[in-house]
């Protein structure tokens, strides 16, 4: 399990202005690139020109050590676009309420989540075991901190510390007590009933990585949601009780083959990524020889892969920073609502996660106004699984879910990119349902 501590969550409450700026697609970043990098202008261009690289010849390291601590670079992941792009835009606005992968099993889902460390943004995580930051003084006073941050705050002591977001993860196995914490043994030794702190305390300010999150415990799935909820939770032990922050983004993956996911918790993912296996033989191949290579020397490829990274992660850096002064026109907003109310969505997180996604899809294109196009760009996945109440119709709904969405983009005016519809044979979606 990861490390405890925090950070923080964007704080972009910022008011809606009218304007519509006409520039579409993506536009330049405004880091100063190495002359050794091609031109790179957005994230979505790194994704596009980094998927090209070939890997072939990379011998095996007579002593590669351990595997884990160099992950697979997210940007050699071959492929699957969308869902890189929906993993950095949930990395650039914590707002758009977390991810879910779903898909079928062997489709990188779990690899594109881990590869997420070397990218994660630096934010303020406290130092306390409560998890207290200084801005909750600002909004709820002294006493919306415990104790002994009520005295370092008065001394003018710092309550927190700013480092990157951590990926903590959930494991499947993981017991209630697991998750909210229990009493702390050592501290009742030394006389002192203390609770310890749970996965979801850890995750607080972080990402909370939850694979097959389909298959979790029904009373630890309802923890989750109740964090998620509240943004902080309390655990009673006996005649102690602690409550401890809890604001994380959610990341979970599942294989709809294995099992349904309540309803409830499907409601708190923002973003709906579909991994389906790659088509095109040689995406096959390539992505088949780089993770060979990747398992004979991981460091290599991290090293091949480092400058590219190095740029992703100021990029994500520099639209984090932006995004507080990304606003959406009345008329942008107009036309996603135009679309959800078409499409009959009832849940309100819809429009949350569709105005931020894109919120945050502008900002890493380097711009101030969320456009149409931001909107085209996010709304599959803001919008898709929304409708259907069962999650076995899932796969069923897609198909006639997605054309309804781009059809309905499709009318709208000035219409210059369509997104690229992944084609996925009748067969292949066929054993996803079974
Ligand atoms: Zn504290």
């Amino acid at each position: 399990m990861t490390d405890d501590k925090q950070n923080t969550p964007v704080d972009n409450q910022e008011e809606i202005q009218m304007d519509a700026e006409g520039k579409t697609g993506l536009s330049e970043l405004s880091a100063p690139l190495k002359s050794a990098t091609p031109e790179i202008r957005s994230l979505r261009d790194l994704i596009d020109q980094v998927t090209g690289r070939n890997l072939t010849g990379i011998e095996k390291e007579a002593d590669s050590g351990i595997a884990e601590i160099w992950p697979f670079p997210f940007l050699a992941l071959v492929g699957q676009t969308e869902m890189k792009l929906g993993l950095l835009l949930a990395l650039v606005n914590p707002l758009v309420g977390g991810v879910l992968l779903v898909g079928p099993r062997g489709t990188g889902k779990t690899t594109a989540v881990r590869s997420l460390i070397d990218l994660l943004p630096a934010v303020w995580h406290s130092k306390c075991h409560y998890g207290c930051l200084p801005e909750e003084v600002e909004i709820g006073g002294i006493d919306a901190i415990c104790p002994d941050c009520a005295i370092k705050y008065g001394n003018g002591e710092p309550l927190a510390n700013l480092e990157p977001v951590r990926l903590v993860e959930l494991p499947l196995n993981s017991r209630l007590e697991d998750v909210v914490g229990g009493l702390d043994e050592r501290a009742v030794l030394h006389d002192r009933m203390r609770v310890r702190r749970g996965i979801l305390a850890h995750a607080d300010r972080n990402l909370l990585y939850v694979d097959e999150v389909n298959l979790l415990g029904d009373n630890v799935v309802d923890a989750i949601l109740d964090a998620a909820a509240q943004g902080r939770y309390t655990v009673r032990r006996g005649s102690i009780a602690a409550t401890y922050r809890s604001r994380f983004t959610l990341v979970g993956t599942m294989n709809p083959e294995e099992g349904n996911l309540r309803p409830q918790i499907l409601d708190r993912f923002g973003l709906r990524l579909l991994v389906r296996g790659l088509d095109d033989p040689s995406d096959r191949l390539e992505a088949y020889q780089r993770s060979q290579a990747h398992f004979n020397n991981p460091r290599k490829i991290v090293d091949l892969y480092a400058e590219e990274t190095m740029i992703a992660r100021d990029e994500i850096q520099s639209a984090r920073d932006l995004l507080p002064e990304v606003t959406l026109p009345d008329d942008v907003a107009k036309v996603g609502l135009g679309i959800i109310e078409s499409f009959k969505i009832a849940s309100l997180r819809a429009e949350i996660t569709l105005f931020e996604a894109a919120r945050a899809h502008a900002a890493a294109d380097g711009r101030k106004k969320v456009t149409v196009e931001d909107l085209r760009q996010v709304a599959p996945m803001a919008l898709r699984l929304r409708r259907s109440k069962f999650i076995t119709e899932y796969f069923e709904n897609q198909e006639g879910e997605e054309d309804e969405i781009l059809a309905a983009l499709d009318k709208l005016p000035s219409s210059k990119k369509k997104p690229k519809r992944k084609k996925a044979s009748a067969s292949k979606k066929k054993k996803a349902q079974n």
